[in-house]
């Protein structure tokens, strides 16, 4: 059961003190508070955990203090969406609004090489109003003597140019907690020019201390990669390990599935579940189509395989692309094969907007029919 709070309660207020009274008293129930800092007023949710059952919502939304109640499946908690649960779920970072609405291009290199690469990523971002980018310092890699990543070492020139080009949000996969101090130093030390996403990468969707950790600290919001060989449950479950130690601001990111059913694509394209995690949760859902697909191969029409996946993704209300840009593929340390250029951003771009117009005028087509689910 989540119990909301009238905005902006004050935690010393009287009726606050007596609401937590009454609560500490309940048996067998433990509850857990959470600040949730919305686009525009600061929302306190209690979740009481334990046996619920017996508690009556009619009683549990006249306790002092007490806006509303929800009554929640065994699943998701937090980070799922109940029956009467108009809780927001957008949620705003450093300027740029992240929501199940609205869509973000996430486009850059996937492992930063050198500043030059960086510049020259940032300059092309900025030439096409773009505030958003993908930059991998730490790099998770299948053979150990494949390059790991530039580490804490680029981080310095990686935020001084996204302040200089204007860009509000970086997704930087890390794979130990204390890489995020890493990443503060860096940010501390350059001025804090730019925030960080912080990235999950499918090889660590199911790493739970990893998890617990990046939930418990609220600065970062997160970018989930749903894991490679696990079920769509057990992904959003690793959600709700963020969002259970604190922090709800989270994107989940569809990746595509390993399995050589989907050869010759890198991984099977599972963008058919955008809606899916959109129906089920309350997270903004991205959609990575380079790690997807993996190669630049294009169809007869032209089109590269993986503008086909990602516009599949944005027809069906995908709300990130995460996608690697290199500006000579032939050179970058990782994953170049899959790389676009700088050359193919307006390309690019202008086909992510065709098909989410298209989304948007399904939406409103949907909107006028009466019938339906
Ligand atoms: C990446 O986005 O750089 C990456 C390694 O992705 P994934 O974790 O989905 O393989
Ligand atoms: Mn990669």
């Amino acid at each position: 059961m989540i119990l909301i709070l009238e905005p902006n309660i004050d935690a010393t207020s009287e009726p606050y003190r007596r609401l937590m009274a009454h609560l500490e008293a309940l048996e067998g129930i433990r509850h857990r508070v959470h600040q949730v800092h919305g686009t525009e007023r600061v929302l306190t949710e209690i979740y009481l955990i334990g046996n619920t059952a017996n508690l009556q919502e009619e009683e549990m939304g006249s306790l002092p203090g007490v806006e509303r109640v929800i009554r929640v499946s065994d699943a998701y908690r937090i980070i799922g969406r109940h029956r009467d649960d108009e809780r927001e779920a957008a949620f705003s970072y450093n300027g740029v609004e992240f929501s199940q609405d609205n869509l973000h291009v996430f486009a850059g290199l996937c492992a930063v090489d050198n500043p030059q690469s960086v510049e020259a990523m940032f300059r092309t971002l900025a030439e096409h109003g773009q505030t958003c980018a993908r930059m991998g310092a730490y790099k998770p890699r299948t053979n150990p003597y494949s390059f790991q990543g530039h580490g804490s070492e680029c981080l310095p020139y990686v935020f001084e140019l996204a302040g200089k080009y204007g860009v509000r949000v970086i997704a930087m996969e890390i794979t130990h907690d204390r890489q995020i101090e890493e990443i503060e130093q860096a940010l501390e030390g350059a001025g804090n020019p730019t925030g960080v996403m912080l990235q999950i990468g499918t090889r660590n969707t199911q790493n739970f201390e990893l998890l617990k950790f990046v939930g418990r600290q609220t600065r970062f919001p997160v970018l989930l990669k749903r894991g490679f060989g696990i079920t769509l449950e057990e992904s959003l479950n690793a959600a709700e390990y963020l969002a259970t130690e604190g922090n709800s601001h989270v994107v989940f990111c569809l990746r595509g599935m390993k399995t050589n059913m989907g050869d010759p694509h890198r991984n099977f394209v599972d963008f058919a579940h955008v809606p899916v995690v959109k129906r089920l949760t309350r997270m903004p859902v991205g959609i990575d189509p380079s790690h997807s697909v993996g190669s630049r191969a294009a169809g007869p029409d032209g089109i590269m395989d993986m503008m086909h996946a990602t516009a599949q993704g944005v027809i069906a209300g995908a709300n990130m692309i995460l996608v690697d840009f290199h500006p000579d593929p032939k050179r970058a340390l990782v994953d170049g094969p899959q790389a676009l250029t700088p050359h193919e951003m307006p390309f690019f771009l202008e086909d992510v907007r065709i098909a989410r117009e298209a989304y948007e005028r399904r939406r409103a087509l949907a909107a006028t029919q009466t019938t339906g689910t």
